[in-house]
Order: structure tokens, then sequence, then C-alpha cells
């Protein structure tokens, strides 16, 4: 499939901005643009609330039975085009086509499972205390959602949002991202081919602001759901708050590793290295602050920066390729800004730290060690293919680091001792914490954040809650 532009989808049919607008859409292993995308204005926004409120007169009153059928559907047709797709997906967001096609294979498998999910939203019969009367606890959609999504992960970050929202009879507006359209829309239509009734889903492209300040405040919309940076996220969540609207928040991280003294490091060294070029590290869980033992670093950063140094980096089209570019121009100078920050302050430059090339943003796979607290990198998320190996005195110390920072998104940890693994369970302040594998981001796991990360999840049981209301019921006979 060659690039195609992408249109709004609003009440069932694809179509462009009323008033024409649309915005380029640039190969970032290239730099040419590949297409375009529509570009909504209020007038389209209005079609959509209205839309999605009929879609959700039409949705809540469908079966929890069929709408399963239909998302089910949705996630074999998804399977059926993967190849398409993926090549859409790498082409606008760089991605090595092989990480495109499990992103999508991945989607279709939240799918399935979102939709056996809603067919277990039971509510309760809870214990009267006078005779005669029956007490129940019922579960109602909450209402039309907004779901904001970046473009790291374009499909995958809008299909959490959708499967849960569908799966619990709401209907959804999807502000999807305006780098990468083309494979999350090729994502809704395999929704709308699958028999979702027109108005249950609205696909919109614009300003990110624009469009956020007018649809939280529509009084249409009664959740909202975002991903993507923690400085928008709490100004998203306050204007929820302000609007009573119900919001989920997946925002920044800086995950810690810590590999204690009697860690596998030599396994460490080469899961995270593994781990931290996937998707050129634009990745909130992305492996960030190693702490490891000052027993055992010096192998490790050996191991570990050997790892990075062979990665092949390259157009994602190409055979072989391991990691693609940045996704956009402007976390080039993000990267440069924060290595450089770090080495004036004293950090080494262990390997990497340069672009590669002057056409396409690609960037070195980049260690630094022995970088001072001080240093921007240690504070602020670099959602780069850069990471920091600290040498640490302790485990204690390892622990306090690893909780310095507000941010409590995902942690990684490397321990064999029993006493080691329990104690990292019990005192890493991280909404996820994987121990001695790389086992995050499943549907049937819980996928969220605490602290400045925010809150919600978008896995396991529970993420389906956030899309629904508890209502009592009481009743005398
Ligand atoms: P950004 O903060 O400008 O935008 C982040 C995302 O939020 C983008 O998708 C953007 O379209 C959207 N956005 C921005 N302002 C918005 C608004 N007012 N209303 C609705 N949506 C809005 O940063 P960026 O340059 O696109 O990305 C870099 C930073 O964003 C990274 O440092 C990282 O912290 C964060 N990010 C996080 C994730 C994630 O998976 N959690 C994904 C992408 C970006």
């Amino acid at each position: 499939m060659s690039y195609s532009d992408t249109q709004l989808f609003i009440d069932g049919t694809w179509r462009a901005a009323r008033a024409g607008g649309t915005i380029p859409v640039i190969d970032p292993a290239t730099e040419e643009q590949i297409g375009t995308v529509a570009h909504a204005k209020p007038e389209d926004l209005e079609d959509a609330l209205a839309a999605t409120a009929k879609g959700f007169k039409v949705w809540s009153a469908t079966s929890a039975y069929d709408r399963s059928r239909m998302m089910r559907r949705a996630a074999d047709i998804l399977r059926e085009r993967v190849e398409t797709i993926a090549v859409l997906m790498t082409r606008e967001q760089g991605k090595p086509i092989a990480q495109s096609k499990a992103e999508i294979m991945g989607a279709a498998d939240v799918i399935d499972w979102f939709a056996e999910e809603g067919r277990r939203t039971y509510g309760q019969i809870i214990p009267a205390r006078a005779p005669g009367v029956q007490q129940m606890a019922i579960r109602h959609p909450v209402g039309p959602v907004a779901a904001f999504t970046p473009w790291n992960f374009p499909v995958n970050q809008v299909v959490r949002k959708l499967s849960a929202a569908l799966a619990a009879g709401c209907s959804i507006i999807v502000k999807a991202p305006e780098e990468t359209p083309a494979s999350p829309a090729e994502l809704i239509r395999a929704f709308a081919d699958a028999g979702v009734p027109a108005g249950v889903i609205g696909l919109v492209y614009g300003v990110p602001a624009e469009i956020s300040e007018y649809l939280i405040k529509h009084p249409v919309i009664r959740k909202i759901s975002f991903t993507g940076s923690t400085p928008v996220g709490k100004l998203l969540a306050s204007m929820a708050g302000q609007h009573m609207k119900r919001a989920t928040m997946e925002l920044g991280g800086h995950a810690p590793v810590v590999i204690a003294e009697d860690a596998d490091w030599e396994k460490a060294a080469m899961q995270m290295a593994a781990t931290k070029i996937r998707n050129a590290g634009q990745v909130c869980v992305s492996p960030t602050r190693f702490l490891v033992d000052q027993k055992i670093s010096d192998g490790f950063l050996e191991a570990f920066a050997d790892g990075l140094k062979k990665v092949k980096v390259g157009n994602g089209m190409d055979e072989g390729v391991e990691m693609g570019p940045l996704a956009n121009e402007r976390r080039i100078p993000a990267m440069e800004e924060l290595i450089g920050d770090a080495v004036e302050k004293g950090a080494k430059l262990v390997t990497g730290g340069r672009r590669i090339g002057n056409k396409g943003w690609f960037y070195e796979p980049t260690v630094l060690a022995d970088v001072p607290t001080s240093a921007r990198i240690m504070n602020e998320e670099p959602f780069g293919p850069v990471a920091i190996v600290n040498r640490m005195a302790s485990l204690d110390d390892m622990i306090a680091e690893a909780n310095r920072l507000n941010f409590g998104l995902a942690a990684y940890a490397y321990a064999r001792s029993h006493a080691n693994v329990e104690r990292l369970g019990r005192e890493m302040e991280s909404g996820m914490l994987t121990i001695n594998h790389v086992g995050l981001a499943l549907p049937e796991t819980p996928f969220g954040g605490i602290k400045d990360s925010g809150y919600g999840t978008e896995g396991g049981s529970e993420a389906i809650m956030a899309y629904l209301d508890t209502r009592f019921v009481t009743a005398a006979h």
C-alpha cells in the first residue's frame, strides 16, 4: 500500500475538513512529505460531537455480546491487514517494520481481550437490612469519551482507549496524532468494516490544544483519556476537573533500572540494550536511569554499551534495521541539549552522542556514565535512545535514587536473592515493576503510573472500570 492521505471519520463517513485544511505528514527517515492529514476545526468537532451523542445511544443499547462479536471481527480484520498497515506506520513513524507488525498484532490482542472483558462487567446484589428490599449496584457506560493519543505508538495508544471504551458501551472521539495519522485511521477502519455503527467512533486531527479545549469542556463528553507528557497531562486533568469529567492520565516516565550486587548483570545488559533501542527509546516505559552496584558496574557498563554499539540504525523499511530515526525533528535538539548539558556537568560519554548523517532524524544509541544529579537528563524524561549508567554503593542508595523523582511509571530490577526481590517489589515507587525479565504491557495486566506519571490503568480488568459508572438501585417489594 502506498502512503495515503488521511481523512476525518465522522458519523460513519470518511471526509475532508469542512474548511478543507490539511497538515503535511513527513517520513522521518527521509524528511520527505509523504501525504497530508485533514485539519478539523470547530465546525467539524461539532459534527463529531453530534455523531458521538447519537452513537452513544445506539452502542450503549447494543448487548455486550454483540459488541464483543463486532470487536473480535475488527481484531481479525486488523490481523488480515497487518502487512499493509505496518508499511504506513513505518513510513510515518520511522520504527522498523517488524516493530510495526508487532504493534498491530498486539493491538488485535488488546481488542480481543477487552471484547471478552466487556461481557463481564458484572454488578452486585447487596444484602439488604429489611425484608422485601433488593439492593443492586449496576454498571453503566459513563458516556461519550474524548481520547488524545501520541505519535510514539500510533496504533497501540489508540487501541487501549478505544477497546476499553467500546467494550464498556461508550462511544468515543479519538484525537489521533497528526505526525502519524494513517495507521491509527486504519485501526478505526477495521472497526467500521466490522460493523460498528455510525457515530460510535469518531476520528479527528488538528491543533491538539484547540481540540482538547473544545472537547473537554463540551457537555456531550463525559470522560477524558490522555497519553503524553506530564505538563500537558496536568493541563488537561485540570480542565477535566473544572468540568467534572472522569479522566485517565498516562503520562511521562523516567524508568529506573536497579541492578543489585547479586544480579545476573550479563542477562540484564543484553535484555536492557534490546529494550532501550525499541522505538528509538521513544517509549514512556523506556529504561533510562541504570543504578548499578559498584562491584559489578564495570562489567555491566561494558556489556551494555557494546550491545548498543552493535545496533543497526537505518530506515525502518530496510531489511535488518533494528532502530529507526527519531519520529520528529524536534527530538534531535532535545537529545543534543540533554546530552550536552550532562557532559558539561561532568558526565562521561561512553558511546554515541551524535546525530547520524544530515538527512532523516537518526541519532546514535547513547550511553552516559557517572551523571551528576544536577544534570537535566537525571530529572527530565529524555524520550530517545539514551541511557544513564551510574555506580551505586548499596541497594539502599539505589532504591532512594529510583524513588527520588516525581515520576512513577515503570521500573526494572535485576537481583537474585529472594530478600532483594521481595524488598524491591515492596519499596520501588512505580506503577509497574518488572524484575529479572521484561514483562510489561500485556492487555491482561495493569498499565499505568503513580505520582506525576498519572492515574488510572489501561490494562487488566480495572481498565474497563474507567469507562463505567456504578449506580445504586434499591427497591422495596
Ligand atoms: P508535547 O508535550 O508537545 O506533546 C505530547 C503529546 O501530547 C503529543 O501527542 C501532542 O500532540 C499532545 N498534546 C500536546 N499539547 C496538547 C494539548 N494541549 N491537548 C491535547 N494534546 C496535546 O511533546 P512532544 O514533543 O510531542 O513529545 C515529547 C514529550 O512528550 C516526551 O518528552 C514525552 O515526555 C512525552 N510523550 C509521552 C508519550 C507517552 O507514551 N507517555 C508519548 C509521546 C510523547
